[in-house]
C-alpha cells in the first residue's frame, strides 16, 4: 500500500469539470488582473470567514508582509512572534527590517505561550503575530489582553488554520489584521500561490487595498510605497469552486483524526505517541496531524520503507535559523519548541485518506517500537 501526505488528484478529481469551466470562464473574459473574479472571492470570502474588509493577495507570505507593511511596522519596532511556524512567519517581521522577538510555545498546543509573549513586550512592541500552528487556534484571550495593554496590534498568521475557532468565533476574526494561504497544500488550495488579508478595520482594509496594487487608490497617483499583492483572477475563478467544499473538507479531517485517535489507542500506543490535543473551546481543522514519537527519524525512515509519506514541520526553530544569528540566540534559549522540533512527525491527515490507509499507518507505527 501506499500513503501519500496529501493527495490533491483525489481532491480535484469529482471538481474537474466545474473547475475547468470557471478557468474558461476567465480565460474567455481574458481579463487576468482582479476585476469581477477577485471582487467575487471577496465577498464570499468575507461571509465565509465572519469578517468585513477581504483582500485577497499573492500568497500567504505577501499577505503577512503587506499586512505589517499597512500598520506602518519597520525600523526600531519589534514584533512578538513564535520560534516554531514556516518560516514566513518571522521572514516577513524581519523584510519590513523590524525586528522578530521570538518566544517559546506550549508544549501541548504547539501554539505561542502568552506568559511568554507577557514577558517578551516592550515599549517597542508594534505588533503580536500568533500563529495558529497545525490548524489549532493560539490562545487569544490573553494575547488580545496583552495587544490591548501593550496598544500593539495583533497580526494573525492563520496560513494553516482556515475556519479553525476559538471559543466558537473563526480565526482571523481576532487579530487587528489576519492573513490566509492559498498554497495548494493548504486546507484550501489554489492552483498556484494565493493568499488573503482579512480585518474588520475600513481603513486598514483600503490601506491593504491600495498597498497591494504599488500603493495608489487612483491608478499612477501614490500615497505610499506598495508593491505587486496581487491575487490573480484565475487563483480566484479556481478558489471560488473549491471553498463551498471547505466545511466539508473540514469534517472529513476532523473525522480522519477521530479515527487515528481509535486506532491509535487500539494499538495500546498512546502513550509512545503523543497525539495532537483539542483543548475545550477550541475547534480543530487538522491541517497536519502531528505527532510527538521518540526516535522520530528512524521512525520516519521505517514508515518510507513501508510506503508511508510523513514530514516534520519544522526541524530547525527560528532561533537557531543562520539567516537570524544577528538576534543573538543560541541553543536551549527556547527549549519547548527544540523539543518539538526533535519529536513532532506529520501524519497523512487529508480528507480523502481512507480508513484502510490510515490503520496501515497506525499499524506500521505499531511494528517499529514492537
Ligand atoms: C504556508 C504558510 C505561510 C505562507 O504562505 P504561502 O502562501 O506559502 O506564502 C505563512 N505562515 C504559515 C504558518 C504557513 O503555514
Amino acid at each position: 500500500m501506499r500513503v501519500p501526505l496529501i493527495d490533491l488528484q483525489a481532491q480535484y478529481r469529482p471538481l474537474r469539470t466545474e473547475i475547468m469551466g470557471a478557468i474558461t470562464r476567465v480565460c474567455d473574459e481574458q481579463r487576468f488582473i482582479l476585476g469581477p473574479e477577485v471582487e467575487a472571492l471577496e465577498r464570499e470570502l468575507a461571509a465565509m470567514l465572519e469578517v468585513k474588509h477581504v483582500i485577497g493577495v499573492s500568497s500567504g507570505t505577501d499577505a503577512l508582509l503587506v499586512a505589517l507593511m499597512a500598520l506602518g511596522i519597520g525600523p526600531g519596532d519589534e514584533v512578538v512572534t513564535t520560534t516554531f511556524s514556516f518560516f514566513a512567519t518571522a521572514g516577513s517581521i524581519a523584510r519590513v527590517g523590524a525586528r522578530p522577538v521570538l518566544v517559546d510555545i506550549e508544549p501541548a498546543t504547539f501554539t505561542l505561550d502568552p506568559a511568554a509573549v507577557e514577558r517578551a513586550v516592550t515599549p517597542k512592541t508594534k505588533a503580536i503575530m500568533p500563529v495558529h500552528l497545525y490548524g489549532l487556534s493560539a490562545e487569544m484571550d490573553p494575547i488580545v489582553q496583552i495587544a490591548e495593554r501593550a496598544g500593539a496590534a495583533i497580526v494573525e498568521d492563520a496560513a494553516q488554520a482556515i475556519g479553525a475557532r476559538y471559543k466558537g468565533r473563526q480565526v482571523g476574526g481576532f487579530g487587528t489584521l489576519a492573513c490566509f494561504s492559498f498554497f495548494p497544500t493548504k486546507n484550501l488550495g489554489a492552483f498556484g500561490d494565493a493568499g488573503l488579508v482579512t480585518t474588520h478595520d475600513e481603513a486598514l482594509g483600503s490601506r491593504v487595498r491600495a498597498l497591494r496594487t504599488h500603493g495608489g487608490e487612483r491608478r499612477y497617483y501614490h500615497q505610499r510605497i506598495g508593491g505587486n499583492f496581487r491575487i490573480d483572477a484565475l487563483q480566484a475563478a479556481v478558489l471560488r469552486v473549491k471553498a463551498p467544499h471547505l466545511r466539508g473538507w473540514t469534517e472529513a479531517r476532523r473525522a480522519n483524526a477521530s479515527t487515528y485517535r481509535r486506532l491509535f489507542a487500539e494499538q495500546g500506543l498512546t502513550s509512545i505517541v503523543r497525539l495532537p490535543v483539542e483543548p475545550d473551546g477550541f475547534s480543530h481543522i487538522y491541517h497536519q496531524f502531528v505527532v510527538r514519537v521518540p526516535r522520530r527519524d528512524q521512525l520516519r525512515a521505517h514508515l518510507d520503507r513501508l510506503g508511508v509519506t510523513t514530514e516534520v514541520y519544522y526541524p530547525l526553530p527560528f532561533h537557531l535559523q543562520e539567516c537570524f544569528r544577528a538576534l543573538g540566540h543560541r541553543t536551549g534559549d527556547f527549549p519547548e519548541a527544540e523539543r518539538a522540533a526533535a519529536e513532532v512527525l506529520a501524519l497523512p491527515i487529508f480528507a480523502e485518506v481512507t480508513e484502510e490507509q490510515q490503520r496501515y499507518v497506525v499499524d506500521g507505527i505499531a511494528e517499529f517500537y514492537r
